[in-house]
This record gives structure tokens, C-alpha cells and sequence, in this order.
């Protein structure tokens, strides 16, 4: 088969490539439906992360069981599953209290920007649905395995509740899909902090009631005024730079919640003004699989539409492409089409 390959500084090749086998027990091997490149792979496309060989490419996906190991009970070959970027037995302490991103037999996927994908602990890493999905759904299915569910960690980690004034730092796909998060999860209110029409109108349509475009001190001082000097309940963080995450804090009223979800490169806090915000502070890679049942069942419910993040579609060969595209913004976010399910 043909996967992805990051070689160094914006240079992806789609090329000859292993094809997957069962290696553990636990293994699990899917074919899947449709794939996709996310916000943080643009952190080493850019260069601004270095890698020191190679490295396959992709984290998000969704398909069909191919084989198990002899060991996987749950998952049945012929299913179709949804899987996190982080593989949790789902067992464990720390899985039992909700963080199976931080699970003690955790491994972050890769390689998943091809046809076929091994999935480790496939009984607590993966969540099947009962019946095959529409083609129409897989978009939606596919934004689950993670943007969607990391935009949920975001407002569940800054306490969104019934009645909130949310505000989102970071446009991008999970951004716009912490501002439908916070809609679902009842805000009253949701302040969404954008520059480019497009994103805006997605904003609006998730269910953002104000867009700031002002940014650093001005989009914080645009905040305080719209919330009559006091500042948000919750601040979600979807970028991970100084100034996204110093805006975040700063937006936040005493004893507010900023939950933060954007990778964190070269950010240094001082504890004295954090000390003196009176801030809670929640964030880290998203325990998308303590999410994913819930997640799954409002999309196959038609409830929600996370897949509309997805405004470029690609054959998986052009995957190049979609890298570039997001790099320059003419794209949210890159659906890959595989020929699989
Ligand atoms: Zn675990």
C-alpha cells in the first residue's frame, strides 16, 4: 500500500509503504474509511517541531475491522469503529478516572494517513457502532476521533454549564468545534475569537453569539467589555502559543476556568499573576475516548455536524495538497478520501 511519509521541513510523500499486520494479540487491523490531517501535524510539517527520521503521518481515523488478534474479545471483524489518537486499554486506574490519553499501556497513533491501520488495545481503544453508517455520516464520525472530542475536552476541562459566557481562543478545526461543544453543553453565551470570514460564519453556525477579531491585549479588552468588565466563566484555549494562552488567562473573571487544548510551544506562565486570577487551569492531550460513545451517538442521532470543519476533500494521493493547503488557511481542515469503505 501507499502511506505518508513527513521527511522534513514541508516535505510529505505519499509512498510505498508496509501494509499493517497483527503484531500483538491485542492488535487490531482497519480499513479505513476516510482519514484526515490535523492542526498539530502542521507543527512538524512547519518545521517548528523537529523529527529525527522519517515519520509516518496521521492520527485520526475511522473504518472497518479488517482482523483482530486473538486476544480482542469486543471488537469484531466487519464492524465499524471509531478510534482516539492516544490507545487506552480502558481498563486501568487512570482510565477508570476518565484520562485514557494518559493510559499506563498508552501509545499515540500514527501512520493513519493510508488505507490500512493498525490500532493497538483494539477492545479499549476503539468504539464500534451497531449498524454500518451512511457514507454521509463519515465526515461527522471521522471529526469524533479527534477534533470534535478534544473541542469537548476543552469545554468539559474550562467547566462549560447551562448558562455559561464562553469565550474560544483559536479558529482552527478543534476552536470551531469547542465553540459547538459549548452550545451542546448549554452556554449562554459564546464569544468566538476569529479574523477570517469563513471561519466566522462556521462559528456562527456552531452557535457563536459574538466574534472578537481583535487579538492579544485588544481581544482581551474587547472581551472584558463584552462581558461588563468582568471577563468569560470559561476560556477555551485551542491554539498553545504565548500570546493564545496569555489571552486566554488574561479573558478569564477570578475563579473562571481556562481549559486548555492547544499543544503548548515555548510557553512560560508566571505563577504571581496566575496566583492573583484566581484562574483554574485544565487541559492536556483529550481523553477523546472517555468522549467518544456520547460523541458518536449525537452524530448518528443527527444531532450535531461536526464534519463541517472539513471544507477540503481529497483523494489520500493529493495528501500533499491538503498539507499545504492548511498551512497557507485555504483550508479548515483536510478530509482524505481512501478507497475503503
Ligand atoms: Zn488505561
Amino acid at each position: 500500500m501507499k502511506g505518508t511519509v513527513l521527511y522534513g521541513e514541508r516535505d510529505i510523500r505519499f509512498e510505498d509503504r508496509p501494509e499493517p499486520t497483527i503484531t500483538k494479540p491485542t492488535d487490531a487491523i482497519l480499513r479505513l474509511s476516510a482519514t484526515c490531517v490535523c492542526g498539530s501535524d502542521l507543527w512538524p510539517y512547519r518545521g517548528i517541531q523537529a523529527i529525527a527520521q522519517p515519520t509516518p503521518m496521521g492520527h485520526e481515523y475511522c473504518g472497518i475491522v479488517e482482523e483482530v488478534g486473538k486476544e480482542v474479545k469486543s471488537i469484531k471483524r466487519g464492524q465499524f469503529v471509531v478510534g482516539s489518537f492516544a490507545t487506552s486499554d480502558n481498563t486501568c486506574v487512570i482510565c477508570r478516572h476518565g484520562y485514557q490519553s494518559s493510559c499506563t499501556q498508552r501509545e499515540f497513533m500514527s501512520a493513519a494517513q493510508a488505507p490500512y491501520l493498525r490500532v493497538p488495545l483494539a477492545d479499549g481503544t476503539l468504539v464500534a457502532t451497531s449498524d454500518l453508517p451512511s457514507k454521509e455520516l463519515i465526515p461527522d464520525l471521522l471529526a469524533v476521533s479527534d477534533v470534535l472530542g478534544t473541542g469537548w475536552f476543552a469545554a468539559d476541562a474550562a467547566n462549560v454549564k447551562a448558562g455559561s459566557t464562553v469565550a474560544v481562543v483559536g479558529d482552527g478545526a478543534v476552536g470551531l468545534l469547542g465553540v459547538l461543544s459549548a452550545k451542546q453543553m448549554g452556554a449562554e453565551r459564546i464569544i468566538a475569537m476569529s479574523r477570517h470570514a469563513p471561519r466566522q460564519k462556521l462559528a456562527r453556525e456552531f452557535g457563536a453569539t459574538d466574534i472578537v477579531t481583535e487579538r492579544g491585549d485588544e481581544g482581551v479588552a474587547r472581551i472584558k467589555e463584552l462581558t461588563k468588565g468582568i471577563g468569560a466563566d470559561s476560556v477555551l484555549e485551542c491554539v498553545g502559543t504565548q500570546q493564545s494562552m496569555m489571552q486566554a488567562i488574561q479573558s478569564i473573571r477570578p475563579g473562571g476556568y481556562v481549559g486548555y487544548v492547544g499543544v503548548p510551544h515555548g510557553v512560560s506562565l508566571n505563577l504571581e499573576t496566575m496566583f492573583y486570577s484566581h484562574v483554574h487551569l485544565h487541559g492536556g492531550p483529550a481523553p477523546v475516548r472517555r468522549y467518544l460513545p456520547e460523541l458518536m451517538k449525537l452524530v448518528l442521532d443527527g444531532k450535531i455536524n461536526p464534519g463541517k470543519v472539513f471544507d477540503l476533500t481529497l483523494p489520500l494521493d493529493q495528501v500533499a495538497e491538503g498539507y499545504r493547503a492548511m498551512d497557507e488557511r485555504r483550508a479548515i481542515k483536510t478530509l482524505l478520501r481512501t478507497n475503503g469503505a
